[in-house]
């Protein structure tokens, strides 16, 4: 459903992604641990093309992208293959929660406005904010603010969901609430890459995990065998650094 094939990336002369090669199945959770500034972020923001890759190959469903040789056309049409869910949020500010939700119903999916509305207020729903429809971002939690990043993902139902280190700014409190959501679209079979650091959550729920370290792909397989009973020494430091 999901591969990227020889990816590359550099910022200037910085190596970032050194040839990383992922293959998701539909319905399946990839997880993506590592250390600061091992290049997740940006392998996370490539699939979208929010970054552009230098070199390499993705293809989600049936687009396929070659870096080296791309057309506006096809930027687009990978565009619209995912979602992303921000570890700031990145909520229009002036907008209220079901309003972020419609924004890309509207201009993307060209929906009319009333049915734009419907979807986003099931969307809501679905996150348990729909009493919160007409507030402003300034007027939530982070934690509430996140939910309404998850719905507005969920609602352009798209063919994966990327999650950049979507708990890392919350309040410990409404970290399990966010983590709870996500474990319930991951159980309705959505395809999902998570970077996280949250390991507990990769160990229940992923089916794949990856460990990157200075924009390489260490270690890739089970929770089990990545986290449990990981084979390089540089995946057991950092597992050892995070207990
Ligand atoms: P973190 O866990 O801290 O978010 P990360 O694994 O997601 O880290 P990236 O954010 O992808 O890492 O960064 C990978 C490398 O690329 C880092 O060395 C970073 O400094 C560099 N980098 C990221 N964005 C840019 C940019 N826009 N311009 C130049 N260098 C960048």
């Amino acid at each position: 459903m999901l591969s990227v094939t020889n990816l590359h990336k550099y910022y200037g002369d910085t190596h970032v992604l050194k040839g990383i090669d992922v293959e998701v199945a539909q319905g399946e959770v990839l997880a993506i641990i590592g250390p600061s500034g091992s290049g997740k972020t940006t392998f996370l923001r490539c699939m979208n093309y929010l970054e552009t890759p230098n070199r390499g190959k993705i293809s989600i469903n049936h687009v396929t992208i070659d870096a080296e040789n791309t057309t506006k056309k096809q930027i687009h049409q990978l565009r619209q293959q995912s979602s992303m869910v921000f570890q700031q949020y990145h909520l229009f500010k002036n907008k209220t929660a079901i309003e972020n939700i419609m924004e890309g119903l509207i201009i993307t999916k060209k929906m009319p406005n009333r049915k734009a509305e419907e979807l986003a207020l099931s969307y809501l729903e679905r996150v348990g904010l729909k009493e919160r429809r007409d507030a402003y971002p300034s007027q939530l939690s982070g934690g509430q603010e996140q939910r309404i990043g998850i719905a507005r993902a969920l609602a352009m139902n798209p063919a994966v969901i990327l999650f950049d280190e979507p708990t890392s700014a919350l309040d410990p409190e409404n970290v399990g609430d966010i983590l709870a959501i996500m474990r319930d679209i991951a159980n309705q079979g959505m395809t999902m890459i998570i970077v996280t650091h949250e390991i507990e959550f990769a160990r229940n729920v992923a089916d794949q995990v990856i460990f990157m370290d200075q924009g390489e792909i260490v270690e890739k397989g089970t929770p089990e065998e990545v986290l449990v009973h990981p084979t390089y020494e540089r995946t057991k430091r950092f597992l050892r650094r995070l207990h």
